[in-house]
């Protein structure tokens, strides 16, 4: 498994979990040495202790450099990340690129090369060009196999997956990746085998539906506020159709995370690129870029129309719960654009990776939500983390001097957070 993050990490610890024997390697040492004393980089639930179990049974290993796994594998798998390319948007294939060329001189008997990281439609045919030219003696397939997880149910999601997607033009390719998915289709979980092609582009389809599905209610509940209907109820009625469907169907201040918002501009770009434009899923990104800049306006209102001088208690900075990433965060363009506005922002989350630190500069960073309140005029729910819900209201109004509660979540009821004391706005009701 090549690369170590989110996707490779819980890749690789499943797997082992199958029985297989897998050695993970990420170019970066402080992870490798970190996995190897048996702490885990990131944030994700029950990955400690499936590691733990894995490294003990002794099918799980960690390396720092390609050369001692990859000519004894059966199957190479490439985890490395796939973010936006400076400039156009488009999937910077570079840790792609620079993967393939340093496996290609280890490759020994016959190699399944399998790309788990989201790539461009057409990127298994260049990697095929590239090995080729690189290595024109070695025996190998490559095969698309992109990953849905979701982190914060990463191994769930791995262990229970909707579909394994696997795009394969080869019968000895194919049936590895059979065996080694047999323990969930053992479990009825479905293994769809397709073009490369086919798998490639559908991971990008899937995610720019649900960022589709996203802007929608989130278009749906300005609309609610400016005719009194209530999203939550729309969203019911709506999502109780089984052709739609009601995952997807919360409004908030817009998607974000590692995979939406890039996928979805490498998607647009690919599109262009094949001169076959997805103008729908370009009017998304539009959509979903200008409603994070308008929770600051929202929270502006919210406050009296001024936040100069004002001390505002945010709470939550990962683009979801139950993960420490921060990366394109909703909080990440809220925050900045408060603090221009003159307010002071007082920070709590849970898990956030020491990244915030950086990306959010000036912000003073609290050990608990209440301990954020302290003073604050306003206080913004950003990502709804279990703890939040089950914050007492009354206890958060206590610590505050102001009563404005901007709750970008929905994860109060209207009613408790004025029976609180709070002037309160939520998303669309
Ligand atoms: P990540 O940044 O958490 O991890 C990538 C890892 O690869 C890093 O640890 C990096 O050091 C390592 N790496 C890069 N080049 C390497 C090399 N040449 N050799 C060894 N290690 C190398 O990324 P991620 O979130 O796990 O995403 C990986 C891919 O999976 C991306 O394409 C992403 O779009 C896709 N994906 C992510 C998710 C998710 O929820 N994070 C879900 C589905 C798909």
């Amino acid at each position: 498994m090549i690369g170590a993050g989110y996707v490779g990490l819980v890749s690789a610890a499943c797997f082992s979990e199958f029985g297989w024997t897998v050695t993970c390697v990420d170019k970066d040492p402080s992870k490798i040495e970190q996995l190897r004393q048996g702490r885990v980089p990131i944030y994700e639930p029950r990955l400690d202790e499936l590691l733990e179990r894995n490294i003990r049974m002794g099918r799980i290993g960690f390396a720092a450099d390609l050369a001692s796994s990859i000519g004894d594998a059966d199957l190479v798998f490439l985890a490395v990340g796939t973010p936006m390319r400076r400039g156009d948007g488009h999937a910077d294939l570079s840790f792609v690129f620079q993967a393939v060329e340093e496996l290609a001189p280890h490759l020994k008997d016959f190699t399944v090369i399998a790309t788990k990281s989201t790539v461009p439609v057409g990127t298994s045919r260049e990697i095929e060009k590239r090995l080729k030219a690189l290595r024109p003696d070695a025996d190998f397939a490559i095969c698309s196999n992109p990953e849905f997880l979701r982190e914060g149910s990463a191994i769930y999601d791995f262990m229970h997956p909707d579909r394994v997607l696997v795009g394969c033009d080869n019968d000895r390719a194919q049936d590895l990746m059979e065996r080694l998915y047999k323990p969930l289709t053992l479990r009825n979980a479905p293994v769809i085998f397709v073009s490369r092609e086919s798998a490639e582009l559908a991971k990008y389809a899937a995610n720019a539906f649900l960022a589709m599905k996203i802007s929608f209610i989130n278009e749906v509940a300005d609309l609610c506020e400016a005719t009194g209907a209530n999203v939550q109820e729309v969203a019911t009625a709506v999502g109780a159709d089984g052709r739609i469907g009601d995952k997807f169907l919360h409004p908030g201040p817009g998607y974000g995370g590692s995979c939406f918002p890039k996928d979805v501009a490498a998607l647009i770009r690919s599109a262009r690129e094949a001169r076959s434009p997805l103008s729908l899923i370009e009017q998304v990104q539009t959509v979903n870029s200008e409603r994070k800049l308008a929770m600051a306006g929202r929270i502006e209102h919210a406050a009296g129309g001024s936040l100069a001088g004002k001390t505002i208690a945010v709470l939550g900075i990962t683009f979801k719960p139950d993960t420490d990433d921060v990366r394109e965060a909703p909080s990440l363009a809220v925050v900045p654009m408060l603090q221009e506005r003159g307010a002071t922002v007082r920070a709590y989350d849970p898990h956030a990776s020491s990244d915030a630190e950086a990306l959010l500069p000036g912000v003073e960073w609290c050990r608990s939500a209440l301990e954020a309140a302290e003073q604050a005029d306003v206080t913004v729910v950003l990502t709804e983390w279990n703890e939040f819900r089950a914050l007492s209201l009354d206890a958060l109004k206590d610590r505050m001097r102001g009563d404005v509660l901007v709750d970008l979540r929905n994860i109060y009821l209207p009613a408790q957070a004025e029976a609180a004391g709070f002037s309160y706005m939520s998303i669309g009701r």
